[in-house]
């Protein structure tokens, strides 16, 4: 993609962001939201419970919807309902989904409703035969790909993008199911790490950038599939491999088999993954990520030595960066604020006159500790900004002296097109304001962002092997349509 298409593409991004932040602003999280997490299993007889374990340990990818599908080889069962894991399973539950092959899926709405039509896995039945998707990413040609389809007689259930990779693949099914898959992958375009099920076989598939990522363990004589290898370590099984980007892995009866559907020079590996989404037990694209965001922090400290009394995160965003800036510095580390782990998604949001009460109950400061003391505070990232204005109000009114702040990542100048949700809710203070500006409106005494030089520095990836889109407005795939379309709704 040239420099001028990227940039229209930004810019057309942007105008639709802003249209969709009008029309949900009281609904805007001030966070981006994760994406989906999928884990599959097959060949143990547990694969339900194992499935259920797996999302347990993915929940952070995805809290709006959560849904195993099941196969005995012959029969499939599914459950699936909107809310968290532990609320949607139990045991009677997940003893009734009885089967040795177990797709899982949670989820986070980037397209479609956050509705339980939309909620995954996704099932088909096409010619007497089952087919179930989980899938992580966002498509940008879905709005071609699906009125071509209902041109040519398809009728969609949901409004996602992933049940237009079912009807592809159902399309093909006559060449056999690995053609039909590797067909469909061959049309569909932008971000996506999947797994397809039928009654007897399990499939992985990755986008030829590996934009989100997809392991592969095995356990005992069976195997598993996992967004994250946290998910892994739950369940005791052993991590193999990464899925490689461009991959078709069929696991069935005879083991594994992989495809190559595509094999291209460049993959756009995300690199938020590792800033903010994945869990820090986790190693993604080979990395450890507790040990990358440490190590941000080091490179912040080498970039921007701050005079202060002690330096501290807001948990649980900045810890890790925060902990590498402390070790790197001298500096010492605090916790200058502590968070309250039992707030669930039932929240009752306060009223207006109530606002500071909605951020206080997630998180409050210990006062006696930040009273007359120059803070240096470490952050992930900063999306919208107001959540970062509140709390450094809150820090100066219990009376702190000098608030800094670093945050371990460039700032956040252009809109996610591959699944991230600061594409449609998420209001980017950095596409509109300049550092200086953002220190303003936040309050801080001084700010500094991660250059993106460093930021690649702390991963052991090579830069053309990343996406920074969302830093640099440089899209790897093309964005076919109108990026107003991506949303089916
Ligand atoms: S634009 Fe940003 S959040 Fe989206 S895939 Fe690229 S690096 Fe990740």
């Amino acid at each position: 993609m040239n420099r001028q298409s990227a940039c229209a593409s930004a810019e057309a991004a942007m105008a639709h962001s802003r249209r969709r932040i009008d029309n949900r602003r009281l609904q805007i999280p001030s966070r981006p939201k994760d994406e989906c997490g999928l884990f599959g299993v097959y060949g143990h007889e547990d694969a339900a419970k194992l499935a259920y374990f797996g999302l347990y340990a993915l929940q952070h990818r995805g809290q709006e919807s959560a849904g195993i599908v099941v196969s005995d080889g012959e029969r499939v069962s599914e459950h699936k309902a909107m809310g968290l894991v532990p609320e949607i399973f139990n045991e009677r539950i997940l003893d009734s989904l009885k089967g040795n092959i177990a797709l899982g899926h949670v989820r986070y709405s980037t397209t479609g409703s956050s509705l339980l039509s939309n909620a995954q896995p996704f099932r088909i039945r096409y010619a007497g035969k089952c087919l179930a998707i989980a899938h992580n990413g966002n498509l940008v040609n879905a709005r071609k790909l699906r009125s071509d389809l209902e041109a040519s007689g398809s009728v969609f259930q949901t409004t996602m993008d992933s049940e237009i990779v079912l009807h592809l693949v159902a399309k093909g099914m006559r060449d056999g199911l690995e053609q039909a898959v590797a067909r469909a992958m061959e049309q569909i375009k932008g971000a996506y790490s999947m797994a397809i099920m039928t009654e007897d076989t399990l499939i992985a598939v990755r986008d030829p950038c590996g934009f989100r990522p997809l392991c592969v363990g095995h356990l005992d004589s069976g195997y598993v599939l996992s967004s994250e290898t946290c998910a892994l370590d739950l369940v005791h099984a052993e991590y193999e491999r990464e899925i490689k980007p461009g991959e078709i892995l069929i696991i069935n009866k005879d083991g594994l088999k992989s495809i190559r559907f595509e094999t291209k020079n460049r993959k756009a590996q995300c690199i938020f993954e590792l800033i903010y989404f994945a869990r820090p037990d986790s190693n993604v694209f080979g990395q450890n990520v507790y040990l990358f965001r440490k190590k941000q922090g080091e490179l912040l400290a080498e970039e921007f030595p701050v005079d202060a009394d002690f330096v501290m995160p807001f948990p649980d965003s900045g810890n890790y960066a925060a902990i590498g800036y402390a070790q790197s510095s001298g500096l010492p580390l605090e916790m200058g604020v502590i968070r309250n782990h039992y707030v669930g998604r039932t929240f009752i949001q306060p009223s207006q006159s109530m606002r500071d009460f909605g951020v206080k109950v997630k998180l409050n400061p210990v006062k006696e500790l930040l009273k007359d003391k120059r803070v240096l505070i470490i952050e992930d990232s900063i999306i919208r900004g107001t959540t970062s204005r509140t709390r450094i109000k809150t820090l100066r009114a219990i009376g702190a002296r000098e608030v800094h702040m670093l945050v371990s990542c460039p700032p956040h100048r252009f809109p996610c097109v591959y699944g991230i949700d600061f594409s449609s809710r998420g209001e980017l203070i950095a596409a509109e304001k300049s550092v200086e500006e953002i220190r303003e409106f936040t309050g801080l005494d001084s700010l500094g962002y991660l250059h993106v030089d460093n930021l690649v520095k702390a991963t052991h990836i090579p830069r053309e092997d990343l996406c920074l889109a969302c830093f640099d407005g440089q899209y790897p795939v093309q964005v076919e349509e109108d990026f107003s379309k991506y949303c089916l709704e």
